[in-house]
């Protein structure tokens, strides 16, 4: 018996990085997770994976930002697996650029993603937790919420995370449903490579001298990551809500 049997997920994102350890998590404690992605080539290893592991996955092709795809993408979820527990806003893209060189594009396809995203699959997804009378909403924040320099676009996005987190918390609550975030720092994902391949950095050296100073003394796995939601979508984390879980290593 895995603590998430006869639980159905929902997870943004879920293609590669943070999303598809997260989706295979799930599936290991025995969720049946729906696999969102803008594109739907990585989540078929994922599946794979899934399916090793003893569950079922759904890939399903959704745009976050795209209000028709994720309420479609939400109901074909709850058609094929015919409920709707957990919600991970996970999908993700950063646009780094010192603000006087930020663009509007920049701006708007972060803020779009990350926040409107969320946003919209947590209001698509509350309709069927909230007949339910059960759901977990899990987001991923991240410590740039605290502030970080080339990233106005991405810390402002990361920091409303947190107060919708707050707010989905007080007002789902009553229908046995709880909204948490995590907030990671420095994790080994094609996000962060690609950040230090266009620094003009190799992405083993950044990796190596980010080590140093995290207080543990290393960066962190998408597991690790996975692991902490894992906890927050599980019936073990009723008493919990409204929180914002910093996975960094340390502090911050
Ligand atoms: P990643 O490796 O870049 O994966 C992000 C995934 O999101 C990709 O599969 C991407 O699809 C998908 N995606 C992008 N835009 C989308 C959209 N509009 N609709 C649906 N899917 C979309 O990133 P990651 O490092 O795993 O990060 C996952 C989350 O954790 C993000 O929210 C990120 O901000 C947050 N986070 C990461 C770190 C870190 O150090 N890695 C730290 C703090 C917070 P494509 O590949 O097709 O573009």
């Amino acid at each position: 018996m895995g603590k998430l049997d006869n639980r159905v997920a929902f997870v943004t994102g879920a293609g590669r990085g943070i999303g598809a350890a997260t989706a295979l998590r799930l599936a290991e404690d025995g969720a049946r997770v729906v696999l969102a992605d803008i594109d739907t080539d990585g989540c078929k290893q994922v599946i794979a994976d899934i399916e090793r592991a003893g569950s079922q996955g759904l890939a399903v092709a959704c745009d976050v930002s795209n209000k028709a795809a994720v309420e479609a993408a939400i109901q074909q979820a709850v058609d094929t697996f015919g409920r709707l527990d957990i919600l991970v806003n996970n999908a993700g893209v950063i646009r780094d650029n010192l603000l006087f060189r930020m663009t509007d594009d920049d701006w708007e396809t972060v803020i779009n993603v990350h926040l409107r995203g969320a946003f919209l699959c947590s209001r698509a997804a509350q309709a069927h937790m909230v007949k339910q009378r059960y759901g977990r909403i899990v987001s991923l924040s991240s410590t740039s919420a605290l502030g970080n320099r080339g990233q106005v676009n991405y810390s402002t996005a990361k920091a409303g995370l947190q107060g919708l987190t707050r707010t989905l918390a007080i007002e789902l609550g009553p229908f046995g449903i709880t909204a948490n975030a995590v907030a990671p720092g420095f994790i080994d994902t094609e996000m962060t490579r690609a950040t230090a391949r266009r620094q003009g950095f190799d992405p083993q050296e950044r990796i190596e001298a980010a080590s140093k100073v995290i207080p543990v003394r290393r960066v962190g796995q998408p597991r690790d990551v996975a692991n902490v939601i894992c906890f927050l979508a599980s019936e073990e984390s009723s008493y919990v809500s409204g929180q914002i879980i910093y996975v960094a290593g340390g502090p911050r």
